[in-house]
């Protein structure tokens, strides 16, 4: 287990925090789907956030005609405590040299884009990837935090970044992470 939430030093990784739970429930402007390209639902994040959205957010996706790896598309949230639902499409794993690391890192940045053109102020990611898709849970926490600290060096919005752990490992990887960007290592 770890603690509820992580408070970092430098400006921009005191805006990003690491919280464990249930991203379905987060009471935040915008949640991040870990989709898949057809935006029509799958398993796991993307399966709890339509059962918990209701079908209209199925209804929406389907006039969306899908998402490409690393990109990232916006819709409603319905009857999600949030204001939108960004869609974003991780890499499987497929051992790295399929250009995993450069699409995981385009699916943050484009996801904040996404938020920030809204407005949003607090947007809450699952670690993309890193279910069925198989990514190394310590190596996608390092782009996660690296790439979320580089967004929010350049901008004002969104304010507050969470990333959502489902279960201790990932949890531990983000501490980690932060700790080891901390640390500059
Ligand atoms: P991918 O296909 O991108 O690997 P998954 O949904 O299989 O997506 O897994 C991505 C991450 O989301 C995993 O760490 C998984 O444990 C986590 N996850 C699953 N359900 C939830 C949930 N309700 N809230 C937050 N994270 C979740």
């Amino acid at each position: 287990m770890c603690a509820s939430e992580t408070h970092t030093g430098s400006k921009a990784l005191a805006r990003m925090e690491v919280v464990e739970g249930d991203i379905t429930r987060m009471a935040v402007d915008a949640i991040v789907n870990a989709a898949n390209s057809s935006l029509l639902g799958g398993g796991g994040v993307d399966g709890a956030i339509h059962r918990a959205a209701g079908p209209e957010l199925l209804a929406e996706c389907r006039t969306l005609g899908g998402c490409p790896t690393g990109e990232a598309r916006i819709t409603g949230a319905y009857r999600l405590p949030a204001t939108y639902v960004i869609h974003t499409v991780g890499p499987v794993w497929q051992g790295g040299d399929r250009g995993e690391a450069e699409l995981l890192a385009a699916c943050y940045h484009n996801s904040l884009e996404q938020a920030r053109q809204k407005g949003v102020r607090t947007i809450a990611f699952p670690a993309i990837s890193c279910g069925v898709y198989r990514y190394p849970v310590m190596e996608a926490a390092r782009i996660a935090v690296r790439e979320v600290r580089e967004f929010l060096e350049r901008h004002a919005l969104p304010e507050t970044v969470y990333l959502v752990c489902f279960g201790p490992e990932v949890c531990r990887a983000y501490r980690r992470a932060l700790e080891e960007i901390q640390e500059g290592r």
